[in-house]
C-alpha cells in the first residue's frame, strides 16, 4: 500500500537546510527582528520577481488584502465584488475592512470569477473588485480590468495561491491596483510562519501601506492614518529570501507532475484542471472532479493516498456569512462545485514513483 501524505513540509527544509539555517542564524546574530534590512531586501526582490515597482511586507495574506482595501479607501458602507469560491480569508479581509462582500459566480472551466456577471452586482456603493487567482491560475483579468476602469472601481488581486502565475505575459499581482500574496507555509512560496506582501506600482498606495502596517506612523512620529500592526518579520524575510531563487524550479516541477497526472487521470474519466489560453498555471493545488467524491476519497485513503477538499462549503453558505445568502448571492456553479472537488497530493518534492502510486490508487478507487 502507498503512503503518500497530502503535503510534507519537512522535505523542502531538508533539501535546503544549510541555506535556511544560515539565514536564521544571521538574523539572530544581527539582533534586528522587525523592519530591518532583510525585509527591505525581500520586498525589493519579490517586487522585481513580479515586475512591480514596490513591495510592502505584512503579517499575512489576509492582512495584505485587508490593508490594500483600507489603503484604497474601502470602508464601512462600501461593497466589494469577489467570489464565494475561495478560501475564506479573501472574504475575512473584506469584512475586516468594514465592507460588505457581493459575490459573483464562477467560470465552469477555470472556477475563477466569471467577468460577465460582474456588472449586475455593481451598485452605487461598490468600490472595488477582488478577483482570486484560484488554485494557481489567474482569473480572466482583461474583462475585469475593463469593467473596473469604466465603472471607476479599484482592483485588488488575491494572489495567495498564484506565486509565479501569469496572464497574457503579465504576472499575478501586477494587473490591478495591488496584488496580495500570502507566504503561509503551504503556499508555493512559504515562510515558516505567517507572512504576506502587497505588490503595487502605485507609489502613493505603497507608501500608505507602509504607514498602515506600522501603527499608522510615519518617520518623526506623525500619524496621518489610523494604523495596524502587521509586519513581515526579519526571520521570515530571511527565510523567504533563501527560498525565492527556487520558486521557478519548484513551479516547473509542479507542472511536470501535473502533466503526468493529467494524462493518466483524464483517461480514467476524472476531470482534471485546465490551463486556459494565455495563462501560466502554477498549480498551487491539483483539484479534480469525480462523480462520487465520497466513495472515491474513502478508497484513496484506504489505498494510502491522502486527499483534501478545497473548499467543502462556499463562503456564502458558512454560518458566519449567513446574512449574505439572501442578498443576491445566488451562485449555482459555486455551490455545485463544492460537492464535487477533490485535491490530490501535489508538491515539488513528490517523486515520480509517488506520482505513479497516486495514479495507481486512483485507478483502483473508481
Ligand atoms: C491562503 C490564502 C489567503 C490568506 O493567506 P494567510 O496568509 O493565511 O492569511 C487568502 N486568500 C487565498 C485564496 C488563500 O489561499
Amino acid at each position: 500500500m502507498a503512503n503518500i501524505p497530502f503535503r510534507d513540509l519537512r522535505r523542502q527544509y531538508q533539501a535546503m537546510k544549510p541555506a535556511v539555517d544560515g539565514a536564521i542564524a544571521d538574523v539572530l546574530a544581527r539582533g534586528r527582528f522587525i523592519l530591518g534590512e532583510r525585509l527591505e531586501q525581500f520586498e525589493a526582490e519579490f517586487a522585481r520577481y513580479c515586475g512591480a515597482n514596490y513591495g510592502v511586507g505584512v503579517g499575512s495574506g489576509t492582512e495584505a488584502l485587508h490593508l490594500a482595501l483600507v489603503a484604497c479607501g474601502v470602508g464601512p458602507g462600501d461593497e466589494v465584488i469577489s467570489v464565494s469560491n475561495t478560501c475564506v480569508p479573501t472574504v475575512s479581509a473584506i469584512s475586516f475592512a468594514g465592507a460588505t462582500p457581493a459575490f459573483v459566480d464562477i467560470d465552469p472551466v477555470t472556477y475563477t470569477m466569471e467577468p460577465g456577471l460582474i456588472e449586475d452586482r455593481i451598485t452605487p456603493r461598490t468600490r472595488a473588485i477582488v478577483p482570486v487567482h484560484l488554485y494557481g491560475q489567474c482569473a480572466d483579468m482583461d474583462p475585469i480590468l475593463e469593467i473596473a476602469r469604466r465603472r471607476g472601481l479599484r482592483v485588488i488581486e488575491d494572489c495567495a495561491q498564484a506565486h509565479g502565475a501569469s496572464y497574457k505575459g503579465r504576472m499575478a499581482g501586477t494587473m490591478g491596483d495591488a496584488g496580495c500574496y500570502s507566504f503561509y507555509p503551504t503556499k508555493n512560496l512559504g515562510a515558516f510562519g505567517d507572512a504576506g506582501i502587497v505588490v503595487s506600482s502605485d507609489r502613493a498606495l505603497a507608501e500608505k501601506l507602509r504607514v498602515l502596517r506600522n501603527y499608522g506612523r510615519t518617520e518623526g512620529y506623525a500619524h496621518p492614518h489610523k494604523g495596524f500592526n502587521s509586519r513581515l518579520d526579519e526571520l521570515q524575510a530571511a527565510i523567504l529570501l533563501a527560498k525565492l531563487p527556487h520558486l521557478k524550479s519548484w513551479n516547473d516541477r509542479r507542472r511536470q507532475i501535473v502533466a503526468r497526472y493529467t494524462q493518466a487521470l483524464t483517461e480514467l474519466g476524472i476531470v482534471c484542471p485546465i490551463e486556459a489560453p494565455g495563462r501560466h498555471h502554477v498549480y498551487h493545488l491539483f483539484v479534480v472532479r469525480v462523480a462520487d467524491r465520497a466513495s472515491f476519497q474513502a478508497a484513496m485513503h484506504a489505498h494510502g493516498v491522502a486527499t483534501w477538499i478545497h473548499y467543502p462549503v462556499p463562503v456564502h453558505l458558512l454560518e458566519a456569512y449567513s446574512e449574505l445568502s439572501e442578498s443576491g448571492n445566488n451562485l449555482p456553479l459555486t455551490t455545485s462545485l463544492a460537492s464535487q472537488v477533490l485535491s490530490l497530493p501535489l508538491y515539488p518534492e513528490l517523486d515520480d514513483h509517488e506520482v505513479d502510486a497516486v495514479i495507481a490508487a486512483a485507478k483502483r478507487s473508481l
